[in-house]
């Protein structure tokens, strides 16, 4: 039995920073309900789809836009992941930091991107603002962590730890995971202590062009994913941590369905729900972590299913 984290990043951009009351209300309703000509395909189709499939999600939302927007739509988002039974855990960028109605902190005035670019002090107080807007939309207590686009560090950790988060889902070794100061020289593949807290790295594979690449639904078709979760399984690892997004589903503009993703995602499902014996989705909520070991080799997905990606990307495009 291999455990899977389908873990999908809930996260509201208005199209850039200015104007943002503005423009709020309509990306709002976009990220959320995802409304296009051919159906409602944004984060309340997602927890539907898996939760009609019997499957579980964890849901990485992102809690500092309540810093500007007040906490009803935080709450709105939450309640949603709730009402269909998946799991809440914090996402956050810090890009919204100086977007916030009252500072954080002291010289929070300028946008910085990435939870590293922060001190230790700043990043212990943004992942408690973090964890107490998330309570206050009835989300409950935080189990787990993922950092903005990746962008982590020690600090992040020893952050968490101070906030009594034992888990986090930073690590990536596709991106900037290697310069986050984990392991250093080595590259993670299973989950490791480090820092008071436990983290589950992003699954990363070989797609036989010598690169690495993160397990993402938007960014690996169904033959990659199986053959990865199979080959997972055959090497009895413990952990295969899967990202998406609540806007995965939709085209880069955000007003229409990409019909190539929604068949991925449903096929997705039909998967994981044909072989519930051998791949358990599962959160963070009442994980304890087993003995690690010390996965090292890299999964490898053939160039043949490389090439069979590349020409549903171009696909996709045409729609
Ligand atoms: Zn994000």
């Amino acid at each position: 039995m291999l455990d899977v984290f389908f873990t999908v990043d809930v996260e509201i951009w208005c199209g850039g920073w200015k104007n943002l009351d503005a423009r709020f209300p309509q990306a709002f309703q976009q990220y959320v309900y995802g409304r296009t000509p051919k159906g409602e395909y944004g984060l309340r189709y997602q927890l539907k789809e898996l939760r009609d499939h019997g499957l579980y999600g964890v849901f990485f939302i992102e809690s500092l836009f309540a810093t500007r927007f007040g906490i009803e739509p935080l709450a709105e988002i939450v309640g949603l992941v709730q009402e269909y039974g998946h799991e809440v855990q914090l996402h956050m960028h810090p890009e919204w930091v100086d977007e916030a109605r009252e500072p954080l902190f002291k010289n929070s005035q300028h946008k910085r991107q990435f939870m590293r670019q922060f001190s230790l002090e700043e990043q212990t107080i943004l992942i408690a603002k973090g964890m107490q807007l998330l309570e206050q939309a009835n989300g409950g207590r935080v189990h787990a962590f993922r950092a903005g686009s990746f962008g982590f560090n020690r600090d992040t950790l020893h952050a968490l730890a101070a906030n009594h988060i034992p888990f986090d889902s930073s690590y990536n070794a596709s991106m900037m995971g290697l310069e986050s100061g984990v392991l250093p020289g080595q590259v993670l593949h299973s989950p490791v202590a480090c820092d008071g807290v436990i983290e589950y790295p992003m699954t990363i594979f070989d797609d036989g062009t010598g690169s690495y690449r993160h397990a993402q639904l938007g960014a690996c078709t169904n033959l990659e994913l199986e053959g990865l979760m199979k080959q997972a399984l055959e090497q009895q690892r413990q952990a295969f941590v899967i990202l998406s997004h609540n806007f995965e589903l939709m085209n880069p503009q955000r007003d229409n369905a990409d019909l190539i993703m929604i068949k991925r995602f449903r096929r997705f499902c039909e998967f994981m729900a044909e072989h519930k014996t051998a791949f358990q989705m599962r959160g963070f909520h009442q994980l304890s972590p087993a003995t690690m070991t010390s996965d090292s080799s890299m999964l490898t997905s053939p160039l043949w299913k490389t090439m069979h990606r590349m020409a549903e990307q171009v696909l996709r495009r045409r729609y």
